[in-house]
């Protein structure tokens, strides 16, 4: 692949914001896109603070991590910039009419040879390919949080998405420093599938008063090695996300991903997260967890 690739990330939240890093820092130029210029400022913040910790930890030269920052610019929208990108990745919000229209103005900008990959964590590829005029050319390309440090990317196929555009992911995906998967498009895939019911049965357990919410996590660390509990995971993913991606499962796959009330209840609470400060735990300013903050639910 020639030098300096253009890369185009909609959506500059928790997800494009690591996405964007990714990219910058494996030599791409990359333009971050959003609608609002409060989630692009954010965002830059956050890049701006991985690369600092880049340097302190050894990774990489401060010299390397300016040039990786300066290689993002920003835009409130796909435009005309866009005419010299090999690659765009849609993440902005779990919602299947936004994608949509980015994916169809994406494929209007873009040179023929760029894939169009979407960081849709349930939504059908497909229905998302269809919105444009070359659906060969989109793809599920589905990372994880925090994707600076999570090494899978989960490929999707859509019915029309062809060999080439695959291939090319393949070699997007490596040129990162990622391993990947290819599943077949099913909704949530492998991975949203598995981790939302796990995630929903959990938040049933906490509303039940089954255990707390420290030792419903620390049952899944310890009993099964996982890294982190269910909740945990919620909080970093974010419950506004997961409650999408589980209204999503519920309406194609049925009753067994009926989204807990606990979790609406949150979301409308605005207890999102570690995004927001607080969603099943606390938060400190510097986003360190307070000891003993799980939520407690009475009956
Ligand atoms: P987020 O809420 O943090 O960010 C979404 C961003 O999209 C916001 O900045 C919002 O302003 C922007 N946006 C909304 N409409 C837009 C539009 N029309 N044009 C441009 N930008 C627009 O959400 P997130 O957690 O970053 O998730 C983004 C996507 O990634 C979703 O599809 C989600 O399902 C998927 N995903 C999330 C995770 C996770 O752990 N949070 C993991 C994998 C995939």
């Amino acid at each position: 692949m020639p030098e300096r690739e253009t890369v185009v990330v909609v959506g500059a939240g928790l997800m494009g914001a690591g996405i964007a890093y990714a990219f910058a820092s494996s030599g791409c130029n990359v333009i971050l896109a959003d609608n609002s210029s409060a989630s692009l400022e954010k965002a830059l913040d956050t890049i701006s603070g991985s690369f600092g910790a880049g340097v302190e930890r050894g990774k990489i030269t401060p010299e390397a991590a300016e040039a990786g920052l300066n290689a993002i610019t920003t835009a409130e929208g796909v435009d005309e910039r866009a005419n010299a990108a090999s690659l765009l990745i849609e993440t902005a919000t779990e919602n299947l009419a936004v994608k949509c229209e980015i994916i169809a103005e994406a494929a209007s900008r873009l040179p023929p040879h760029a894939v169009i990959a979407t960081n849709t964590s349930a939504l059908s590829i497909s229905e998302i390919a269809n919105a444009c005029t070359a659906p060969d050319r989109v793809i599920g390309m589905h990372f994880f949080n925090p994707v600076p440090k999570m090494k899978l990317v989960e490929i999707i196929l859509g019915l029309e998405t062809s060999s080439e555009t695959l291939t090319r992911t393949i070699e997007w995906t490596g040129r990162i420093g990622k391993d990947h998967i290819v599943v077949n498009e099913a909704p949530g895939f492998t991975t949203s599938r598995m981790s939302a019911l796990m995630g929903n049965e959990a938040m049933y357990m906490l509303a039940e008063g089954v255990a707390s919410a420290e030792d419903i996590d620390k049952s899944l660390r310890m009993a099964f090695n996982h890294p982190m509990g269910p909740l945990e995971t919620g909080d970093l993913t974010g419950w506004d996300t997961r409650l999408k991606v589980l209204e999503y499962l519920y309406d194609v796959m049925g009753e067994r991903f009926r989204p807990c009330p606990l979790i609406r209840k949150m979301v409308k609470a605005g207890r999102h997260g570690r995004k927001t400060g607080k969603g099943v735990y606390e938060y400190d300013a510097t986003g360190i967890r307070i000891p003993g903050s799980g939520l407690k639910v009475s009956l």
